[in-house]
């Protein structure tokens, strides 16, 4: 109806959903935004302190004006999802602001949380935007149901794993699932799937537990971070190659680590296996080197190796 939303950057999902590219690093179909539009408007994620031009621009191609903007749901604690909010708060004073009692902590108070970050990003520690924090959140949890008036509905569904503090959102009427970052880092021009390991939040049994946790949701379109919107049937697939692709992740860390206590023999491996993708061949080396090179530490952390 809407033309192929899949491969589309900035497209409208379906009456009441849009989906809004941040262009993260300066790169097409990295990072997403989403927007649900009942009688009210929320926005599911911010984007990075970097990309909010880039979201006032697109809601303005919507005709959405971000004044009309009621709430800004931030999936979890990452950079990527909360570090925007602030700056967009500028342009949206009345706007407020909802997550989840830990991704609120970081929100308030995101000096250390930067500080990691950076730390495990290495020489790409340039890639991570400041993180400016946001002094009002109101907590929302597990089973809360928000009304956006027009029947529109978002269910908060706890999906701990990618990092503790990460929801979900289901929106019943257009059966949508935002996902934040709990499914993977998925690319579908090149069919490329990346587990969400990255170090210190992420815990590897209680991520499959929250794949298997949406599979369980009667959905038809499923919102991911990185990167988009797929529909059913294809939505149910990528969570389940996702869950295999962890599980491949781990074997591959675990039996090399073991053997080698090193992580560049773990990424070289991981290379050998995916290494011909064009998705992975296409990302400058920086970024290939410490994104790949922190999903091993996340393993490494999780798995306590
Ligand atoms: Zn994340």
């Amino acid at each position: 109806m809407w033309g192929d939303i899949m491969l589309e950057s900035d497209s409208q999902i379906n009456e009441n959903c849009y989906q809004i590219d941040i262009q993260q690093w300066g790169v097409p179909r990295v990072g997403t935004v989403y927007v649900v539009k009942g009688e009210k408007i929320f926005l599911v994620d911010s984007g990075t302190s970097q990309t909010t031009e880039k979201v006032l621009k697109t809601l303005e191609e919507f005709k959405i004006n971000p004044k009309t903007i009621n709430t800004m749901i931030i999936t979890h604690e990452h950079y990527d999802h909360g570090a925007g909010a602030a700056v967009l708060l500028k342009k949206m004073p009345t706007t407020m602001v909802l997550a989840s009692e830990k991704t609120a902590e970081i929100l308030r108070d995101p000096s250390m949380f930067e500080e990691t970050s950076k730390k495990y990003y290495g020489e790409a520690a340039g890639l991570v935007s400041p993180y400016p924090p946001v002094k009002n959140v109101e907590v929302i949890e597990e089973g809360d149901s928000i009304d956006l008036g027009g029947e529109i509905t978002l269910e908060v569904v706890a999906l701990p794993g990618h990092t503790p503090g990460s929801i979900g959102l289901f929106e019943s009427k257009t059966k949508t699932f935002f996902a934040g970052d709990a499914v993977c880092n998925y690319n579908q021009q090149y069919e490329f799937y990346m587990p969400p390991s990255f170090p210190e939040l992420f815990d590897y049994e209680t991520y499959l537990k929250s794949l298997d946790k949406i599979l369980s949701y009667d959905l038809k379109y499923l919102c991911m971070g990185h990167f988009g919107t797929q529909k059913q049937p294809k939505a149910k697939q990528v969570v389940k190659k996702a869950a295999e692709t962890a599980k491949d992740w781990k074997k591959i860390i675990s039996d090399v680590y073991r053997k080698t206590k090193s992580e560049e023999q773990v990424y070289n491996k991981l290379l050998e296996k995916y290494g011909d993708n064009e998705y992975v061949k296409n990302f400058p080396e920086l970024i290939r080197k410490s994104v790949l090179g922190q999903l091993i530490k996340g393993y490494i952390i999780s798995l306590k190796l």
